[in-house]
């Protein structure tokens, strides 16, 4: 019959009309900013670099290889490589970034950069609210604005998070077993 769609569509909003008078599940506008959604855990929108102890600096887990700036589809990430190399927060010397931009008027959220990273050390952010007027002001993203301790990746993305401690410590155990001298007696 023609017509039936729009006919069916009517009253499903008539009966969702209706019965959000009596039933607060049929209530499914949310009046944002008052109100906001739960984000569920998989929620993504731009990246951050975690950091593990307490100076954000010293304890980034970047190591500046550049593979995340590479293979950025459209090339939001710029790194300029420390040119010695510095103690992270265990005391082990590595590469930092000098410099670690992320333009995030341009980044598409592909989440590429997360998953070429050997290091563990870029995540995806759940906050949204970021429009702004102020492009080289706001939406250029140096590496003190992308700086997050890992407790805060555990509270966005808890399963995860675990996951990834788990997988570093196992490789942190591996690299301590690696560099052991071979406590076997010579032949
Ligand atoms: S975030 Fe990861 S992939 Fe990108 S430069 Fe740092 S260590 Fe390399
Ligand atoms: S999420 Fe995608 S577009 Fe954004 S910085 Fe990472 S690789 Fe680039």
């Amino acid at each position: 019959m023609l017509g039936k769609g729009i006919i069916q569509g009517m009253v499903e909003t008539a009966r969702n009309f209706a019965g959000s008078y009596v039933s607060g599940d049929r209530l499914v506008t949310v009046q944002y900013p008052e109100e906001r959604l739960a984000q569920i855990e998989a929620a993504r929108n731009f990246p951050f670099l975690v950091y593990d102890g307490e100076d954000w600096q010293q304890g980034l887990r970047c190591v500046a290889c550049q593979i995340c700036e590479k293979e950025c589809p459209p090339k939001c990430i710029y790194i300029i490589k420390d040119v010695t190399k510095k103690p992270d927060h265990t005391g082990k010397l590595q590469f930092q970034p000098k410099v670690f931009d992320i333009d995030i008027s341009v980044c598409m959220s592909c989440q590429i950069c997360v998953e070429v990273c050997p290091f563990d050390a870029i995540k995806m952010d759940v906050e949204y609210e970021l429009s702004t007027a102020d492009r080289f002001g706001q939406l250029l993203l140096r590496k003190s604005d992308l700086a997050r301790p890992n407790a805060y990746y555990h509270r966005i993305h808890p399963t995860e998070a675990t996951a990834v401690d788990a997988h570093l410590a196992t490789e942190r155990a591996k690299a301590a077993a690696k560099s052991k001298p071979d406590s076997k007696p010579a032949a």
